[in-house]
């Protein structure tokens, strides 16, 4: 059986669970490197251990608000929203040290990375983010063509897709055409990066894997990201495929009635 093939459902205790300890770790080091500095910073001011030491306290309790935001957000809780906005930032700075602990803790990478995007999408479902059609912008990988599709899509996909029904593809280009969205496919982040400059959406739908989406919604912070995972009955990269009925779900939560044009809003 193809990875992918069978979607688990993501835990979003891990990723906050990591995150914390992770925010543990910079604490203890940042104590470390005030205990360390003490003496030295004595000899040129008195105040200057005290300056320090409230400085590196600020900033540990400014993350530890940052990651109860996170947690109000995956529990619901709309007074912590305040917490949130910062959200990302915050994810970028550990992200890397949660990655290391979990690999410590014998957790796969694409595990923990599974469970940032569902604590990602859950905090922009919190912010309940909603934009015109023509602001959105829903992206998806080369790979979700069927491999033997003669047809040029990364191009114009809305021209050129035949609709065949041989992948999804021609379902998403039909549900582009019917609620007006932004559809492209993209043959890797540069040209992700690429169509977000040109398009200037101010929401996007990512389809990939958990690697690339991961990296696609830090990317393109501070524009909020919803990430579908896409399915490989055929290992990674070749003829995958998407569940429509989520994506339509997304996209109708995202999208606002207010004509091209209009502002967005978001009570996030
Ligand atoms: S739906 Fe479009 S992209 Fe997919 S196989 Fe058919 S023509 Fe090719």
């Amino acid at each position: 059986m193809g990875e992918g093939l069978v979607v688990e459902r993501p835990r979003k205790r891990l990723f906050v669970a990591l995150l914390s300890l992770s925010l543990l770790v910079v604490g203890f080091m940042a104590y470390a490197v005030w205990q360390v500095s003490y003496l030295g910073l004595r000899e040129i001011s008195a105040y200057l251990p005290l300056i320090l030491g409230v400085a590196l306290a600020a900033v540990f309790l400014f993350t530890g608000l940052g990651i109860v935001g996170i947690v109000g957000a995956i529990l619901g809780v709309p007074f912590l929203s305040v917490f949130q906005k910062r959200t990302y930032a915050l994810i970028n700075l550990l992200f890397p040290i949660a990655i290391l602990l979990g690999k410590v803790f014998g957790f796969d990478r694409r595990k923990i990375e599974r469970s940032f995007i569902a604590v990602s999408n859950q905090i922009i479902h919190q912010q309940h983010i909603k934009v015109p059609a023509d602001r959105l912008l829903v992206v998806t990988p080369h790979c979700l063509q069927l491999a033997s599709c003669p047809h040029k899509i990364t191009r114009d996909p809305m021209a050129n897709c035949k609709r065949c029904g041989g992948c999804d593809i021609g379902s998403l280009v039909s549900l582009a055409e019917e609620m007006g969205f932004h559809f492209f496919v993209v043959t890797g982040g540069t040209l992700a990066r690429q169509t977000v400059k040109n398009i200037r959406p101010k929401a996007v739908l990512a389809i990939a894997c958990e690697r690339d989406l991961t990296s696609g919604i830090q990317d393109v912070y501070p524009l909020p990201a919803v990430g579908v995972m896409n399915i490989r009955p055929y290992g990674p990269c070749y003829n995958t495929h998407v569940d429509m009925a989520l994506v339509r779900q997304e996209i109708e939560n995202m999208l606002s009635d207010a004509p091209s044009g209009e502002k967005e809003t978001t009570n996030g």
